[in-house]
């Protein structure tokens, strides 16, 4: 029995009059005209706590895409202890039969539910056409189909040596306990990933959606429920994260963590489980993929156009708010003037607006409704606030973007109506400038021009400079200077991108994840990463 080799799910083209068109505009207005309430869920059973919450439309923050009911501390307790007992049948399933569900999931997302799953996540969670079909749609399903894939590679037959008389094997059990999964706002990709990859390696896995992202990520609750997932074995709690991971964090049984977010909370996460290690039956897997500062080196040899494309394109696709966008460029002094023509023709071009059925596709170098909102007030709050710290900055000067009050069509600079930011450039002449340095996690990028003929010691800096690691990106197109950039960059970055961007890792192509204050590096969509949610047991027989 052999499971089918995944091809990655094409993207379709929403050109205007098209059918697929015509089908999101519809789902859009449906979802916008219908009130929504999600519940907890606990072995498929749904449970309105009565504690209840909204999840805002960042763009139209009048409005709420659902109402969701909380979890406590109560309800995260049970969910850990059923979830459990469920995973008692399932871990005995032939990975046939757990892949099944994957699978199905993968052909339900990409045909009845394709159009519902695009307009949740472009109003919920803010992104346009193609950001919500790259994440919600065909990462999705990629990460599906994919890790069934890698999880028969895990389980087929190892080339361990046998004698006459004894032979031996190598089971690979689910982990004794449960998975806590703990997602982000910014991907509903990410959510369906970390808790469907536990799971399908036979662990019961409890589930905290982003409160930012909540009804995309129960509608992927209800795929794999329908695609025959047995209740109980993902669990799903929306809430605010206190209770409910502080619960998961104190049970005996956690056997994993399955996150993505920010350093921050993944540090205080580490600590916790740290601080109560004696308390529980194993050591806890914690595989984490959190912040980034990530650069685009450019040397003098490169292909200008195409960096700065694909700068902007990294830096301000899905407003910055990707783990992988680059934040910090190094550009050098010799083409700075070329490049910097480029950079801020592409960034006028660039439109700011409310998501909804108009918002046009956008490939390569059409930045036409490009940008949508940032999240939430806190998030719009926080990026502001760098901004404002670069325009009263003697060190750097805000070359593009910033005030923006040219921007009428947009609520650009204030937040009455939507949580909308310009896309703004700055330019600095301290390589240690703060926005060079922390992760904001909005539409800022930070330039800093470097002597051209010192391009290694730079490339040195800018290589270390970071207590991050995620991605980076080198351009040039001589072939010695890419290897020398590629060895100067080897602790820079878990993903490397040579003439391209530093975002948009598609699956079974290149696996991703970070290293230093990054996370882990359990590489997502990737058979190293299914590893971790096993416990291999080692068997002997003699006979
Ligand atoms: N995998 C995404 C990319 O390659 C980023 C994921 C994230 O933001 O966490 O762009």
């Amino acid at each position: 029995f052999k499971l089918p080799v995944p091809l990655n799910e094409p993207l379709k083209t929403f050109s205007p009059g098209s059918l697929e068109r015509e089908n999101l505009t519809s789902a859009i207005k449906e979802l916008k005209a219908s009130e929504k309430c999600v519940p907890v869920i606990i072995n498929g059973e749904r449970i309105f706590s009565g504690n209840i919450s909204d999840q805002v439309i960042g763009g139209d923050h009048q409005k709420r895409i659902c109402q969701f009911h909380e979890a406590d501390e109560t309800l995260t307790r049970r969910a850990i202890e059923e979830g459990l007992k469920a995973k008692k049948l399932w871990q005995r399933m032939p990975l046939e039969h757990r892949a099944s569900v994957f699978l199905k999931a993968a052909d339900l997302l990409t045909t009845k539910y394709r159009y519902q799953m695009m307009a949740a996540t472009m109003l919920g969670q803010g992104k346009n056409i193609y950001q919500a079909e790259i994440d919600c749609i065909t990462e999705l399903a990629d990460f599906w189909r994919f890790n069934c894939h890698f999880a028969e590679k895990i389980y087929e037959d190892q080339p361990l040596r046998n004698n006459v008389g004894n032979w031996n094997r190598v089971e690979y059990r689910p982990l004794d306990g449960f998975v806590a999964a703990i997602s982000p706002f910014n991907f509903t990709a990410i959510g369906g990933n970390l808790c469907s990859a536990p799971a399908l390696m036979g662990n019961s896995v409890v589930w905290k959606p982003s409160s930012a992202a909540v009804y995309s990520n129960y509608l992927v609750y209800k795929i794999l429920e329908e695609a025959g997932l047995p209740p109980g074995v993902i669990q799903f709690l929306p809430g605010s994260p206190q209770p409910i991971v502080n619960e998961m964090l104190s049970h005996k049984a956690l056997s994993g963590i399955h996150f993505t977010g920010s350093t921050f909370v993944f540090r205080e996460i580490w600590k916790q489980v740290g601080n109560r290690i004696e308390s529980y039956s194993s050591y806890p897997r914690l595989v984490g993929e959190t912040g980034g500062k990530n650069l685009h080196f450019i040397h003098e040899s490169a292909d200008l156009l195409n960096a700065a494309a694909n700068t902007i394109r990294s830096a301000f696709e899905y407003q910055g708010q990707k783990c992988s966008a680059c934040s910090r460029l190094y550009v050098p002094d010799s083409v700075w003037p070329k490049f910097k023509q480029h950079l801020l023709t592409m960034h006028s071009s660039i439109k700011v607006g409310p998501v909804d059925g108009t918002v046009v596709k956008c490939f390569k170098i059409d930045f036409t409704n490009f940008c949508t909102n940032v999240i939430n007030k806190q998030a719009f709050d926080k990026i502001k606030s760098y901004i404002d710290y670069a325009r009263s900055s003697s060190e750097a000067r805000i070359i593009a973007g910033g005030e923006c009050n040219k921007f009428k069509l947009n609520q650009v600079g204030n937040d009455e109506k939507g949580y909308f930011i310009h896309p703004t450039i700055i330019e600095t002449s301290d390589i240690h400038f703060k926005t060079m340095k922390e992760e904001i996690f909005g539409p800022v990028l930070t330039v800093f021009v470097y002597p051209a003929k010192e391009y290694e010691k730079y490339a040195e800096i800018a290589a270390n400079s970071s207590e991050y690691a995620l991605t980076a990106g080198i351009f040039a197109s001589e072939r010695s200077i890419i290897q020398n950039l590629e060895e100067k960059m080897l602790y820079a970055s878990g993903n490397l991108y040579i003439n391209d961007k530093s975002t948009g890792a598609i699956v079974g192509q290149q696996p991703f994840g970070g290293s230093k204050a990054s996370g882990t590096n359990d590489k997502a969509g990737a058979l190293m990463n299914l590893l971790r949610w096993t416990s291999a047991r080692a068997i002997k027989e003699n006979f």
